[in-house]
């Protein structure tokens, strides 16, 4: 059973950089104030109330945790050590930069119960990188996975295809470097472009062209594609629609509040698209939670599949796995992966 997650945000607290996509308020949500101990058991407490028997995960989430002065480090997870120890809480999880961690700081993290370090990788083009203003290189993030996995913790890296200098070909390379380096899961944030940051100015200079939203789910879906078939898990894609991240704050690149839906709905899209020909009617299988994929936001994918002129139904089949469909046509009954039966070629984004 998966932990609970109880998110503290930490907001840009500790961070001396200014990334030209980031503003770390409108992202977190967080008015940049620092949690006391009250607060953090306080909202333990809430959470642990009404998470059964599941256990729970305390995270950490934005800004640069192990950038924040270590007495502070301290004081945000000193209130979870006695919880930690009667097992009130499970793990603990942080997230920072790739240039901020090494062997001493994991091995005392490990020590205070942190579990899991979710690192902000964006990109493995150090051109992309300094481009977008990280101050970091590909290296520092080689160098912080290597740390992290020496100390038995788990790793996750954000990816933020569609940064200024990056292409499809960069942005699929860059997965591909967090995968050999030993990446446990992943988290793909296509750039968008918010309100009051540098990358708002370059845009309305027409110096920075943001993704689409089309292109992006086309590059989302082959780079989800990609870490389906090595079996690292994409745990999010696309940014959150709550916390002030909103139709305002975002001026332009590809966003969506249920962007993962639009991503794996295009990918079922085009398995059924692949293998059933226009004029047919097939019933498609697929696993229950992905019924909603299958037949696409509104109804998206049975409209499209009618336009081409398939009438298709979608009836679930707990037999499957989550990648497959099984699709029965007059003439066979057949089933597909989304993950082994679709090829796509990078020209197509
Ligand atoms: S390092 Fe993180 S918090 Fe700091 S400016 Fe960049 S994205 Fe924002």
């Amino acid at each position: 059973m998966n932990p609970v997650t109880v998110p503290f945000f930490i907001s840009h607290q500790g961070c001396p950089h200014t990334c030209v996509f980031c503003d770390q308020r409108i992202i977190s949500g967080s008015n940049g104030a620092l949690l006391t101990a009250e607060q953090i058991i306080e909202r333990i407490g809430l959470w642990r109330a009404t998470s059964g028997d599941r256990s729970l995960e305390v995270a950490f989430f934005g800004g640069t945790f192990t950038a924040l002065p270590e007495e502070i480090q301290a004081c945000l997870l000193a209130p979870l050590q006695p919880l930690l120890e009667v097992g009130t809480v499970g793990s603990v999880r942080i997230s920072t930069r790739p240039d901020c961690i090494d062997a001493d700081h994991v091995s005392w993290l490990s020590k205070k119960g942190v579990r899991t370090i979710e690192l902000g990788v964006q990109s493995m083009d150090d051109t992309v990188l300094a481009e977008s203003g990280r101050g970091h290189t590909a290296a520092d993030t080689l160098n912080a996975i290597r740390c992290i996995k020496s100390e038995g913790l788990t790793v996750g890296a954000q990816l933020m295809p569609g940064l200024p200098g990056d292409t499809p070909t960069s942005s699929l390379a860059s997965l591909e470097k967090v995968l050999s380096a030993g990446a446990d899961f992943l988290r793909i944030y296509p750039t968008v472009v918010l309100q009051g940051t540098e990358l708002a100015r370059r845009y309305a200079a027409g110096t920075f062209v943001p993704l689409s939203l089309d292109r992006g789910v086309s590059l989302c879906k082959m780079l989800l594609q990609r870490a389906m078939q090595v079996c690292v898990p994409v745990i999010r894609i696309g940014l959150q629609a709550d916390h002030g991240l909103n139709t305002e704050s975002v001026l332009a690149g590809c966003w969506h509040p249920a962007l993962g839906q639009l991503v794996r709905s295009q990918l079922y899209y085009d398995l059924v698209k692949r293998f059933v020909s226009p004029g047919q009617s097939a019933t498609v299988c697929c696993h229950p939670a992905r019924q909603s994929d299958v037949i696409g936001m509104k109804r998206s994918n049975l409209r499209s599949h009618a336009e081409r002129g398939v009438q298709m139904q979608v009836v679930p089949d707990v037999a499957l796995n989550r990648d497959e469909i099984t699709i029965q046509t007059e003439n066979s009954t057949v089933t597909y992966s989304i993950v082994s039966d679709l090829h796509y070629s990078i020209h197509e984004v």
